[in-house]
C-alpha cells in the first residue's frame, strides 16, 4: 500500500456529506449515486479513505496518459501561478506561445496554428463552426459508433445514445456507418470488405445529401468510448480522399486518441492521414488544469487571415493549463512516454488479453493498440451477442455491473461502458503494474463468464 493510503474513514465521510448535499453529477440520476471519495493518487494508482488503493485502469475518462502527479507537471504549474495565473486569450504569452509550438510540432502535416479551448466538445464546436465559415456549408456527417463531448454541437454530432434525451434533430448533422468488422453493418466477411463497403456507404450517404450542402465530415480517428475499433487498412486515406473530391473539411477527432495514447503522438499517425482540422484534450496535459484545442491547417487558418474568426472563450490558452501541457510534451518526450505506451501495448497488454480472451467463455473480441484496449464481452462467442443489451441499465445491466465491482475487490479500477470493458492505463504504466492489472482483471472476468 502507498504510504499516503493510510484510512482516514471519517474524513471521507464528510466529503461525501457534502458532495451527497451540494454536487451534481454528469450523466447520473443523482439520488441513485454513490460516489467513491478520493483521498490522493500517484502514477497509476489512486485510493480512498478507507485506505483502499486501485490500479487506475480507467486513466480518469482515458485522461491521464502521463499518470496522476507527475513530479514536473506539478512544478511546472506552481511555478505558473507563482509568475503569471491568469491573461486575456488577446495577449501573446510565453507558455501559450510555447505549447501552441509544441503541440504544431507534433500533429501530422501542416496544422501549424492551434486554437485554445477549455476542453474536448469546446474543440469540437469550433472545428465544426471553423468549417461552416471555411466552406459555407452547413451539414456535418459523423458515425453513429462516435462520442464528440455533451454540448450543444457536439452531442448532437455524438452517434451514442447519451446524444438522445439533447438531440434538436435540426442541427445539420447527418450519422453513417463507420467500419467495425466484429459487427458489421455492411456484411463483411473481411478488414478488405468492411473497409471498402463503408467507403461506398459514406459516398452514397454524401450523394443522397447533395455534397455542396456538406461542410466537414467528423470522425474519432480510433473511436475510443464508442469501443476502440481499430479502422481497417485504407479507410481514413478513402475518407480523405472523399473529401478531397468533394471539397469536404475533414475533421479528426483525437480528444481520446491523442498525445500518446495509441503509442504514436497522434493516432492518425499509424495511418498517414493528414485531417485538415485536429481536435485534441485529455493527454494534452492529462487534464491536469482544463485543455483542449484545434490544430488547423494552413489552407483553412488562411481563411481567417484577413476575415476575422467569429469565436472565442475567456479562458482560452490559459496560462496555467499551457504551462502543464508544456510540462507534459517535454516529459513525455524526455521520459519516451510515447514509447513506452506502444512498447508495453504490443509486448505486453495486447498478447496477455488475446490469452486471456481465449479462456474466458465471456470474451467476444480484443481490439486495440498502445494503451488503448477494449474487451468485448459476449454471451455467446458464436452468434456474439453482447453481455448486456444495447444501452441496458438497472437490472438488464447486472452482469456489466458484477464484472465491475469484481475489478474494484480485486484493487483495479476499469472503464466499463455497454458490454465493453476498456484497457486504458497512463502511458507511462510500467510492466509489471501492467501485469498486476491484466492478473486482477483476468480473475474478475470470471464474473462475466458467469453469464456467458
Ligand atoms: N471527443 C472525444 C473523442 C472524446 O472522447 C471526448 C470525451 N470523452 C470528447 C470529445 C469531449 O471532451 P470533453 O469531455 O473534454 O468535453
Amino acid at each position: 500500500m502507498h504510504p499516503a493510503a493510510a484510512a482516514d474513514p471519517a474524513a471521507g465521510a464528510a466529503v461525501k456529506a457534502d458532495d451527497r448535499a451540494h454536487v451534481f453529477h454528469s450523466w447520473s440520476a443523482q439520488g441513485l449515486i454513490d460516489p467513491l471519495a478520493i483521498a490522493g493518487a500517484e502514477g497509476s494508482y489512486f485510493w480512498d479513505y478507507d485506505g483502499n488503493r486501485y490500479l487506475d485502469f480507467s486513466s480518469q475518462l482515458v485522461n491521464t496518459n502521463i499518470g496522476h502527479q507527475h513530479p514536473k507537471v506539478v512544478a511546472a504549474i506552481q511555478e505558473q501561478a507563482a509568475k503569471l495565473c491568469t491573461i486575456a486569450p488577446g495577449f501573446a504569452v510565453d507558455v501559450r506561445s510555447e505549447a501552441a509550438r509544441l503541440i504544431a510540432e507534433r500533429t501530422p502535416g501542416d496544422l501549424d496554428k492551434i486554437f485554445f479551448t477549455n476542453g474536448g466538445a469546446e474543440a469540437v464546436e469550433n472545428a465544426v463552426r471553423m468549417a461552416r465559415l471555411h466552406t459555407g456549408r452547413a451539414k456535418v456527417l459523423s458515425a453513429y459508433r462516435s462520442y464528440h463531448g455533451a454540448t450543444a454541437a457536439a452531442i448532437n454530432l455524438t452517434g451514442d445514445p447519451r446524444r438522445w434525451p439533447s438531440d434538436t434533430a435540426s442541427a445539420g448533422v447527418v450519422h453513417f456507418w463507420g467500419p467495425f468488422l466484429y459487427r458489421s453493418a455492411f456484411h463483411a466477411e473481411n478488414e478488405q470488405q468492411e473497409c471498402e463497403r463503408a467507403l461506398a456507404h459514406l459516398e452514397q450517404t454524401i450523394a443522397f445529401e447533395g455534397p455542396q450542402s456538406i461542410a466537414a465530415i467528423i470522425l474519432e480517428t480510433v473511436p475510443g468510448t464508442a469501443g476502440i475499433m481499430v479502422p481497417p487498412a485504407g479507410y481514413l486515406a478513402g475518407v480523405r480522399e472523399i473529401c478531397d473530391r468533394h471539397g469536404i473539411v475533414f475533421i479528426l477527432d483525437e480528444v481520446m486518441a491523442g498525445f500518446g495514447r495509441t503509442g504514436h503522438w497522434f493516432a492518425a499517425d499509424h495511418f498517414g492521414v493528414t485531417p485538415d482540422l485536429l481536435t485534441f484534450a485529455k493527454g494534452v496535459n492529462s487534464g491536469y488544469v482544463p485543455l483542449g484545442g484545434v490544430a488547423i491547417s494552413a489552407e483553412i487558418a488562411a481563411t481567417f487571415e484577413t476575415r476575422p474568426y467569429p469565436g472565442g472563450l475567456t479562458y482560452s490558452g490559459h496560462p496555467l493549463a499551457c504551462a502543464s501541457a508544456v510540462a507534459t510534451i517535454n516529459a513525455m518526450a524526455e521520459e519516451r512516454i510515447v514509447e513506452n505506451a506502444a512498447e508495453i501495448g504490443e509486448r505486453v497488454i495486447g498478447p496477455a488479453l488475446r490469452e486471456i480472451a481465449e479462456r474466458h467463455p465471456s470474451v467476444g473480441e480484443v481490439r486495440g493498440l498502445g494503451v488503448f484496449w477494449a474487451l468485448d464481452l459476449v454471451k455467446n462467442k458464436e452468434t456474439r451477442e453482447p453481455l448486456v443489451p444495447y444501452n441496458a441499465s438497472g437490472a438488464a445491466n447486472a452482469p456489466m455491473a458484477e464484472f465491475a465491482a469484481a475489478c474494484k475487490r480485486g484493487g483495479l479500477w476499469p472503464f466499463v461502458n455497454m458490454n465493453r470493458t476498456h484497457v486504458v492505463p497512463a502511458c507511462t504504466v510500467t510492466e509489471a503494474e501492467a501485469k498486476e492489472g491484466l492478473a486482477a482483471l483476468d480473475q474478475a472476468l470470471t464474473a462475466a463468464d458467469a453469464h456467458s
